[in-house]
């Protein structure tokens, strides 16, 4: 039987929807989600103005910072220190990458970890790690949205994550582990990946290599989450899972595009609400 294929886009339309409502019932001041981007990076600039796009869809004041691409760090810290002493702001995105001048760590480790709403300073990744998630990662908190939707239950489950990156791949695997998976991280220096993750009963796959994944990499009747995005030899949207052939063997499938990435954003919202909620209740 062919994999039950995630609709994304549709469980990111009803969060979204549930933010809106929230928003049209509170009243006061508006939640807001400033955006900071440095340079002209064209994919960065489409991610930016999607982010903006849904923000304000659902009624959240977006504020938008675009800075030239020589911009100084301490230029970009001085804007960092503005934001988060601003009381209208309770979301800070800052798109990476960067430009190599700027210290990437430098500028996360500023961002206020109550309105570090990427999740990637140090202290909420910390939080991660002890088991007390506060500010989590749009993409893995996502991914865990998607794969509750379904009913699925993580306990007991082997997880292999491919993919260490501390975005998506490291706190995936941590938000596995607090659902009592047994989880195993893969990376570029793995030895024999299609022998760990044919052991996979929940595979997620955050590499960045177009259709890495086959179905010989995969366990039958396996939930597939492909992060990856990629554009293959025709230059169209991919994966890191080869989509046909592995969701013949799947059990879930999450499809690129529209699978993973509308959750990010969606997710990038609810921690922006979920941060205005706690300072205004
Ligand atoms: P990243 O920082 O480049 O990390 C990639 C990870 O994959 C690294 O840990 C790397 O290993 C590992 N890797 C690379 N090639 C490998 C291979 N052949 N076998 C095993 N491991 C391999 O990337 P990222 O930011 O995590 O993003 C990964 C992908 O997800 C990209 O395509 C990105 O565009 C996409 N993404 C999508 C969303 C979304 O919302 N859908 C969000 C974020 C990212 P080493 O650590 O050894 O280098």
């Amino acid at each position: 039987m062919p994999a039950h294929i995630i609709d994304g886009k549709h469980l990111a339309a009803k969060i979204k929807n549930e933010i809106a409502e929230a928003i049209k019932k509170k009243k006061g001041r508006p939640c807001g989600l400033a955006t900071v981007l440095v340079g002209k990076n064209a994919a960065s600039a489409i991610y930016v103005a999607s982010k903006r796009k849904a923000a304000s869809e659902i009624g959240m004041k977006s504020i938008s910072h675009e800075l030239p691409a020589e911009t100084s760090e301490s230029e970009l810290l001085s804007l960092i220190a503005h934001l988060n002493e601003d009381r209208s702001v309770d979301g800070i995105l800052v798109q990476l990458p960067l430009p190599q001048h700027i210290r990437e760590s430098r500028i996360i480790e500023a961002i206020l970890p109550s309105k570090d709403v990427d999740g990637f300073h140090p202290l909420n990744l910390g939080y991660l790690l002890s088991g007390h998630p506060k500010m989590v990662a749009c993409t893995p908190r996502g991914i865990m949205y998607l794969i509750d939707s379904v009913g699925y239950n993580c306990e007991g489950k082997l997880a292999v994550v491919v993919g260490a990156s501390n975005i998506v791949g490291k706190p995936m695997a941590l938000l596995l582990l607090q659902r009592n998976a047994t989880v195993i991280i893969c990376h570029r220096k793995t030895k024999d990946l299609a022998h760990l993750t044919r052991q996979a009963d929940i595979l997620v796959v955050a590499v960045g290599s177009p259709k890495l994944i086959t179905k010989d990499h995969v366990k039958d009747q396996a939930f597939v989450v492909d992060v990856g995005i990629n554009r293959d030899k025709d230059n169209k949207i991919c994966g890191d899972v080869d989509f046909k052939e592995v969701a013949r063997v799947a059990s879930y499938i999450t499809p690129v595009p529209g699978g993973v990435g509308p959750l990010t954003i969606a997710m990038l919202l609810k921690n922006t609400w979920q941060n205005y909620e706690e300072k205004e209740s």
